[in-house]
């Protein structure tokens, strides 16, 4: 069994990143530059962004954090995302989701520039996604196929079954997977609460990728000897001899499936940091104008 190191992945991805904007700049070009909206103080989206801020300091990025309070108006946001649509100088941009409930997200997503929608929410990046175009891929699925990528794990041919739909994670892997690309073709299976039998799809699986927000879901009976499973599931656990009184797992119950499996992500440390590192892609191909 090969444990996929995240950690160390996406770290050789950001100096293969920093590299390239040294490159850049001692070309004369633009200094890469990402910008976050950050509405409200939700601690967890506090770190998120914090954490991207901070990881555009380690690759030479520019990074600008606008905070907006939790009683903003949808017509103020409305007006920020206008003004970053039109400055020059910011390369791409995210708006940090959850947004407050008084706020109509989908609008918000619809009014980012296609062309700076570096988290790749907007309908046309999903389209274009759709139709194997030139886009920005969502940061998760992206993570994970540069985790395939890395680990030379084959996919032609091989059956993917993937388990939850959401517009972030499950979905668009399922047509990453199935694309007609290097890493694709793969005869893809979406999984769903409403699915039937489930174990009986998962066990024809090659490769597995759970995205379902359940702990330890997938059990080593529901996987076949030698498939390749990515845990994209992070949930905290009740665990009162932890410091933090919870601990996290993923959506694989890894100390049984790890014994069957040719690879697996563990959690934390495997789908979870690639996260920062695709974020980071994006925007490297927004500044070179790739999109
Ligand atoms: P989500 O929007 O809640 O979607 C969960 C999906 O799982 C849904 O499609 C749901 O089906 C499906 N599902 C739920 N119960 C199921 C069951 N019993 N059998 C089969 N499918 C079932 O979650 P998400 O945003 O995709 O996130 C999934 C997990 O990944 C969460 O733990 C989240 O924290 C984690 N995550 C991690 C990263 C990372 O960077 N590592 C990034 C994003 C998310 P229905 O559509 O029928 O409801």
């Amino acid at each position: 069994m090969i444990l996929i190191d995240g950690k160390k992945t996406s770290l050789e991805l950001q100096e293969e990143i920093a590299k390239e904007v040294k490159q850049l700049i001692s070309e004369g070009k633009k200094q890469p530059h990402l910008a976050a909206i950050l509405v409200g103080d939700d601690p967890a989206s506090q770190t998120y962004v914090t954490s991207k801020v901070k990881a555009c300091d380690r690759v030479g990025f520019k990074s600008t954090l606008v905070k907006m309070e939790a009683y903003t108006s949808e017509q103020k946001l409305l007006e920020k995302i206008k003004e970053l649509n039109s400055n020059d100088d910011i390369d791409g941009y995210i708006v940090q989701l959850p947004l407050p409930k008084h706020i109509n997200e989908q609008k918000i997503i619809e009014s980012i520039s296609p062309s700076k929608d570096v988290d790749g929410f907007h309908p046309v990046n999903v389209g274009r996604l759709v139709l194997n175009l030139p886009t920005y891929v969502s940061a998760t699925p992206y993570g994970i196929v540069h985790l395939l990528e890395r680990y030379q794990i084959p996919t032609e041919g091989k059956h993917c079954v993937v388990i939850g739909r959401s517009h972030i994670v499950g979905s668009p892997m399922s047509i990453l997977m199935a694309k007609n690309t290097n890493l694709g073709n793969c005869t893809v299976t979406l999984c769903h609460s409403k699915t039937k039998n489930l174990k009986e799809h998962t066990l024809q699986a090659d490769i597995i990728i759970a995205a379902i927000g359940r702990p330890n879901f997938v059990t080593a009976d529901m996987v076949k000897q030698g498939a390749a499973v990515i845990d994209v599931g992070i949930n905290r656990v009740e665990d009162n001899t932890t410091p933090k009184g919870y601990q996290l797992v993923g959506d694989v119950k890894f100390d049984e499936v790890s014994k069957k499996v040719s690879y697996i992500t563990p959690v934390p440390g495997g789908v979870g940091p690639m996260t920062i590192a695709s974020l980071l892609q994006n925007t490297l191909k927004a500044s070179k104008k790739e999109i």
